[in-house]
């Protein structure tokens, strides 16, 4: 059996899946080139207009990247191809060195550990913030008896340990539907770490939020960076400049790497300059 079908075979539910909550470790992705994210030379044609034109770009484990570009660069069409929403007519795109994405339905690529934030937040808004969070880590279980199993304590305080990570303790027993929007935003978050992604997407999580939320977002991605790979698509440049440190920017442009580099770097870009400034 190759790794790839003994992987997806955990997403069968084999008996021990259903003997404790844990989620069956994701073996499967061989990451040996310290890259969690190969897209090679990817196309996507919308009616002849290509949104993507031979994109190619890695992403590290433990990577946080920071995507930009202008509106249509195909930065949202970029997570719909690796998140399997949309097939690219050429290229290829893989999950470590071995798992071919396009052979996965969106279903499988989040649970091979590929998870996914949308720019406005879906919470359960009737049920409290603490509901959210234990709905989320039984659901990526996929089995409904976990949804009536009571939490043991070991699965509380990973729930705990969110809470803490969002710094949304106080809230834990509010009703997601009275959170302010930031807070949505963390709360939805905090539901994709329940399910323990290596890999995170994000698109533009900071809009509509106020300048306090924003920064306290941007602590809250330093704090996962490492932790999981995370790639970043924001308009908000103080706040790109908050979470890029010394790390890699990526500027989209047309469907494709206008320019990579440090933030500082990409801002001297002429090009860069440009496409933000100039036409
Ligand atoms: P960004 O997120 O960088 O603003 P998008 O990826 O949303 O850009 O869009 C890239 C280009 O592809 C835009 O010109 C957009 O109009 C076009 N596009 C995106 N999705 C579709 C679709 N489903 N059908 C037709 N055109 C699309
Ligand atoms: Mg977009």
């Amino acid at each position: 059996m190759t790794t790839e079908q003994s992987r997806l075979k955990t997403t069968a539910a084999p008996d021990e899946y259903f003997a404790s909550y844990r989620r069956p470790a994701m073996s499967g992705v061989d990451t040996t080139h310290q890259v969690i994210l190969y897209l090679e030379d990817i196309s996507v044609e919308f009616d002849g207009f290509k949104a993507l034109n031979a994109l190619s770009m890695e992403i590290g484990v433990g990577e946080l990247r920071c995507i930009i570009g202008p509106n249509g660069a195909g930065k949202t069409t970029m997570m719909d191809v690796i998140t399997g929403k949309t097939r690219p007519s050429s290229g290829s795109v893989f999950f470590g060195q071995n798992i071919d994405l396009s052979k996965l339905s969106e279903a499988q690529i989040a649970t091979a550990g590929i998870g996914r934030k949308f720019q406005r937040p879906s919470v359960f808004e009737h049920h409290t913030v603490f509901e959210n969070l234990e709905l989320a880590y039984k659901c990526s279980k996929s089995v409904w008896p976990t949804l009536l199993a009571k939490l043991t304590g070991e699965q509380r305080d990973q729930i705990d340990t969110t809470l803490e990570l969002l710094r949304m303790r106080q809230q834990a027993n509010r009703l997601a539907g009275l959170l302010s929007h930031g807070q949505k935003q963390w709360l939805e978050i905090g539901m994709l770490l329940m399910q323990e992604p290596m890999l995170l997407l994000l698109d533009e999580p900071v809009a509509g939020m106020t300048d306090a939320e924003t920064q306290r977002t941007a602590e809250l991605f330093n704090d996962l960076r490492g932790k999981h790979s995370l790639v970043v698509v924001e308009h908000d440049m103080d706040f790109v400049q908050s979470i890029a440190l010394d790390g890699k920017v990526t500027v989209l442009c047309e469907g494709s790497v206008l320019a990579e580099g440090k933030m500082s770097e990409v801002q001297a870009d002429s090009r860069v300059i440009e496409v933000y400034l100039g036409r």
